[in-house]
């Protein structure tokens, strides 16, 4: 493992050129980081990354990380674990099921130790104390990593997918479309991309604290770009000026109901999508990017001919939730 070679990958993932009439008016392309890896998927492969390596240079033999049961970064965690040689640690979200979670059970079976907290300790999971209360002793030859991967190790990850794609985008791209759970990969794109505008559309209900995590990243990583920040929600965007001449922007309430929620709308959706473009979705991130991305295309939201990028930051094993 190494940032190098960790960089090569990237640069050979393939964008694809999106002709579908749910996106009318633009040109819609998509970098397709689900293909990155088979097991590590996405977003959460660059985020892993700094992470992983700060693992190896303390001499950390174990890594321990936080999530609920669908979690994708859990998931990537568990994999990139057994790829890499770490012990892998996923504290969970609440009392173990009969039945797992296709993700745990993936997560399990790659050597993942899964420990399982009721909700009220879960929620005290950023306080000091919470490892050692959950673990024991054990947290101290590990490396914590908060859920998702968020950390700034984790953005700084995903500043690298915002240089790769600087150098590897095959047009001038106007706008780059990305799915906010977070933040932490919003925040390393707008760094890592400067120039070229950001849009991140929020797929939970979480209030300002997207925004207000994102603000913090981008102060730390210097960017000027912070008080600049458009922000918006999906709804208000449809009723307003064109955005993406001003600069980067968060979207909120493109969750379609409820994160992970899967309303008919979007799943007819989504079965659009794949039929016009061959390209695989899922319903929690990638699906709602896209429909907040539809929604303004149809409206006449984003300017004419503008060319899109939609970065699709994997997530496909999540789909296994709808079955
Ligand atoms: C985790 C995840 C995101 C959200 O990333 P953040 O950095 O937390 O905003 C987006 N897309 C997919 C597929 C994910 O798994």
């Amino acid at each position: 493992m190494s940032e190098e070679a960790f960089r090569f990958a990237a640069l050979r993932v393939p964008y694809e050129r999106v002709n579908s009439a749910l996106f009318p008016g633009i040109e819609v392309w998509v970098r397709r980081d689900d293909t990155l890896d088979p097991l590590i998927s996405g977003n959460k492969a660059y985020k892993l990354l700094y992470n992983l390596l700060e693992a190896k240079a303390q001499g950390l033999d174990t890594v321990i990380t936080c999530g609920g049961a669908w979690s994708n970064h859990i998931h990537a965690t568990a994999a990139a674990g057994v790829r890499f040689g770490f012990k892998t640690v996923g504290i969970v979200r609440g009392w173990r099921p009969k039945e797992l979670s296709a993700a745990l059970q993936d997560a399990e079976r790659l050597g993942m130790q899964l420990v399982f907290v009721k909700k009220s300790l879960y929620h005290r999971r950023w306080e000091e104390g919470f490892l050692k209360e959950v673990v024991g002793e054990n947290y101290k030859s590990a490396l914590f990593i908060p859920e998702g991967g968020s950390s700034w190790a984790g953005v700084k990850g995903a500043e690298l997918l915002g240089g790769v794609i600087k150098e590897s985008a095959p047009v001038n791209f106007d706008q780059v479309w990305v799915a906010c759970g977070t933040g932490a990969t919003f925040a390393g794109l707008v760094g890592g991309l400067h120039d070229i505008p950001v849009i991140g559309v929020e797929v939970l209900s979480a209030g300002d604290s997207i925004a207000n995590s994102v603000d913090r990243w981008l102060a730390m990583s210097g960017e000027s770009i912070s008080g600049a920040l458009y922000r918006t929600s999906v709804e208000e965007y449809l009723k307003g000026d064109l955005i993406g001449v001003e600069g980067a922007g968060l979207l909120s309430g493109g969750h379609c109901g409820g994160y992970a929620k899967c309303p008919k709308e979007l799943s007819s959706f989504l079965y659009k999508v794949e039929r016009d473009t061959g390209i695989p979705v899922e319903h929690v991130y990638i699906g709602k990017l896209l429909y907040a991305l539809s929604l303004g295309a149809r409206n006449g939201r984003i300017l004419k001919g503008s060319k899109v990028l939609v970065v699709h930051s994997g997530g496909l094993q999540g789909r296994r939730g709808l079955m």
